[in-house]
């Protein structure tokens, strides 16, 4: 049985605030050791409920904020960009039984610790066939594509209740309570590596691959903070306007929907200025 681990930082023990996962900050280098410990602590738990094999996925920023040298020596690592399933690279080889999301936050335009979907904050809202969406819903469709199973989420509290959307199923982790975008009432990472490991171990339980799920067509619906990063959306293929600040996509697939999802964050990425945006 393989388990793969899509791992991002926003919703790491202890992250409530922009340096805290920007890497490069003091703040950011004293936070991934939390990051880390979450991640292994899920590791630790598929290992206990009878995984052969665990395979961590990088899914924040730069994709090399784990330290590798702290992780259980039967894991392995995807670390660094540029990969064509991005956060949830690795599920496309069909050896993946199940899928955990650590570390997840809620979407652009939500309440939540660091809400967002992708870009910090040029991106105020995307919908999903009409359905507001987070990156774990996003991802949680992907991942149908190859019928595997999301086994396990942690995150903040609204992290958790957010899964309930896209992963009824899955365990859930809060390893923080909402407060506001930039606190939360935080659990120390001592007491959520063993509420993780212990989740995780049940969670092998769920680790079971279906039939792949071809639910198109998909339309993702994109909402920026400002006019002109609509305008540099639509130079992708397909990606047409919608309203005021509004682009639209619809794709066959979910596997196209985010390539082109990626495509929009790069082009908007790009037109974003420093002071107004
Ligand atoms: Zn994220």
């Amino acid at each position: 049985m393989k388990i793969l681990v899509s791992a991002d930082m926003e919703g790491a023990t202890g992250v409530t605030w922009p340096a805290d996962v920007l890497p490069g900050t003091p703040q950011w280098e004293r936070c991934r050791t939390m990051f880390t410990s979450d991640v292994n602590a899920a590791v630790l738990g598929f290992f206990d409920g009878g995984a052969d094999e665990v395979l961590i996925n990088e899914a924040h920023w730069t994709m090399r904020n784990l330290l590798l040298e702290r992780l259980d020596e039967r894991a392995e690592m995807i670390t660094g960009r540029h990969k064509s399933l991005s956060m949830v690279e690795g599920v496309q080889h069909g050896d993946v039984d199940g899928i955990a999301f650590v570390g997840y936050h809620t979407g652009a335009g939500t309440e939540g610790v660091l809400a967002h979907t992708y870009l910090a904050n040029s991106i105020t809202g995307v919908w999903l066939n009409g359905v507001r969406a987070s990156e774990g819903m996003l991802n949680a469709h992907v991942v149908a594509e190859y019928g595997v199973p999301v086994i396990l989420v942690t995150g903040d509290d609204l992290t958790c209740e957010d899964a309930l959307q896209y992963a009824p199923e899955a365990r859930k982790v809060a390893v923080k309570d909402h407060v506001s975008r930039y606190a939360a009432v935080c659990r120390t990472p001592t007491r959520t590596a063993a509420d993780i490991r212990a989740a995780a171990k049940d969670a092998t339980a769920l680790a079971v691959r279906y039939e792949p799920v071809r639910g198109g067509p998909f339309t993702v619906e994109l909402e920026f903070d400002a006019e002109h990063l609509a305008a540099a959306a639509t130079v992708v293929p397909g990606v047409t306007a919608c309203g005021e600040r509004r682009v639209t996509c619809t794709s066959e697939t979910m596997y196209e929907a985010i390539r082109a999802f990626k495509a929009v964050t790069t082009i908007v990425s790009a037109a974003v200025e420093e002071q107004y945006g």
